[in-house]
């Protein structure tokens, strides 16, 4: 089996022990995501430590996301057997964080009073139960509730992105930020982002330096200001569950699609998350309409794919990473990529067209083509950020890629990448030093065969400023 398309699972209480997490590596988890929502730091970075060693120990590279909440707003708790709040009634909704009932649902929000005006709605859960707002009083509000629903535990609050007073990332995302960084986290992602400033605003160091930055789309002003935001950003999340609260539903498949093909032309991996196989964190199969889901983001575009509650808090973490894998995997055995790369050259990057950006842009346009016509099985690119690996991977070339770095950062950041293996190198030197080392490794770890045609792209010497230089080798 040779998927292509990454697949990225949160890990949370139903996931974190060490079994679990073994398994769940070994059924394809390319990249483990922390949520932090429901977690203090300390509780986050033992996580952290603990799905190293278990990747270590099974000697597979996994990635690391932490997932910074941002300005999340949620209900005071319905605790676990849930309430129901139907529709047609009428509730208040108070600024607190001890406990909601069908009548009074706290928010722990202090600026609820100021921000929310007459007339607005709230969706509580995603997708759950909707309230518009009828009276303003002094210490609360009252709502209708268009739409009912069983609430349960404290479920977000969507509140319409352009009401949030709160900058995003929060003062507790900075902490939180702080101590993963000093951990070593691979990838960064950031919530509720409204524009490239925001992004700007991490001041972490550039990846491969600092982590990879994920931009999640999932507020309208992020989707005006999309181009700024990619540029400004390591990789993208389609961020479907709070941004289906924030557009009408039937736009939400087309501007997943819009916001992918925009992502690869810029040379971003980009991650579609959220409710993929939601059915399956109580049941063993996921629904046909779910199956179809992950399929057709592969066929969009996708490099990853995500899976949140599924494996968070479902029932069996272990078997929800295994379906989602044989779908990708079945999906990206029908991709068209001849028609995908056809595609793609005419969207190429555009974004600055500064020189090494644009050398690399050719090369690996170059590199394309001369695998698909000599049918070569696999691609080598040597990089130092990662850079030239993101730009090959946009091309979905039938050949995988081997993605070689002297840097164990990059390595990491590139378990996010479409259809590459992440290989770390040791010695930099001139191309040809390089170019022998990577043959060797590939070979030694089973990928090539002697005898064998792989492409090689790298740079003239491991100081070159953009990738110059392909070759078509034969592995001796
Ligand atoms: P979340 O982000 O799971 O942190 O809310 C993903 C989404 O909104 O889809
Ligand atoms: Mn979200």
């Amino acid at each position: 089996m040779n998927r292509r398309t990454k697949i990225v699972a949160t890990i949370g209480p139903a996931s974190d022990d060490e079994t679990t997490l073994r398994a769940m590596i070994r059924e394809g988890m390319d990249v483990a995501r922390l949520g932090l929502a429901h977690n203090t730091i300390d509780e986050g970075l033992e996580r952290f430590h603990r799905i190293r060693a278990v990747a270590h120990d099974e000697g597979r590279r996994v990635g690391i996301l932490v997932d910074l909440p941002g300005p999340k707003v949620r209900a005071g708790n319905f605790g676990e057997t849930g309430v129901d709040v139907p529709t047609g009634s009428s509730v208040e909704l108070r600024v607190g964080e001890d406990g909601s009932t069908s009548d009074v649902i706290e928010v722990d929000y202090d600026q609820l009073l100021r921000d929310i005006q007459v007339g607005d709605r709230l969706t509580i859960g995603d997708g759950g139960a909707i309230l518009e707002i009828t009276d303003k009083q002094i210490d609360k509000m009252l709502a209708n509730v268009v739409h009912g629903s069983t609430l349960r535990g404290r479920p977000g609050v969507h509140v319409p992105s352009e009401r949030l007073q709160i900058p995003t990332p929060t003062p507790e995302d900075f902490l939180a930020l702080d101590a993963f960084v000093e951990a070593g986290v691979d990838m960064v992602a950031v919530s509720f982002v409204r524009s490239a400033h925001d992004m700007r605003r991490v001041g972490t160091e550039p990846h491969p330096r600092g982590p990879l930055l994920i931009a999640k789309i999932e507020t309208l002003a992020a989707v005006e200001n999309l181009p700024g935001i990619i540029e400004a950003s390591g990789a993208v999340m389609v961020a479907r569950g709070d941004l289906g609260n924030e557009c009408s539903l039937e736009d939400l498949p087309h501007l997943q699609k819009d916001i992918i093909r925009q992502c690869i032309a810029g040379g971003r991996p980009v991650i579609t998350a959220t409710q993929m196989l939601e059915s399956m964190i109580t049941s063993p199969a996921p629904t046909r309409a779910e199956a179809s889901d992950v399929a057709n983001a592969v066929f969009d575009g996708s490099s990853a794919v995500m899976l949140s509650g599924e494996t968070a808090i479902g029932s069996d973490p272990i078997n929800v990473v295994r379906t989602m894998s044989r779908i990708a995997c079945r999906a990206d055995e029908e991709m068209d990529y001849e028609a995908w790369a056809s595609k793609l050259a005419a969207l190429r990057m555009t974004d600055g067209g500064a020189e090494p950006a644009s050398v690399t842009d050719a090369m690996t346009m170059a590199a394309w083509r001369a695998t698909a016509e000599l049918g070569i099985k696999n691609v080598i690119c040597i990089s130092g950020s990662g850079f030239t690996v993101r730009s090959m991977a946009r091309f979905r070339p039938e050949a995988n890629i081997l993605g070689f770095s002297t840097n164990e950062a990059t390595v990491q950041q590139l378990t996010l990448s479409w259809g590459t293996m992440p290989m770390l190198m040791s010695t930099g030197g001139s191309n040809e030093e390089m170019v022998a080392e990577a043959l060797k490794l590939a070979k030694g770890a089973g990928l090539v065969r002697a005898g064998e045609l792989v492409g090689v792209l790298a740079g003239s010497d491991s100081r070159a400023r953009a990738t110059n230089v392909l070759r078509v080798e034969s592995v001796p």
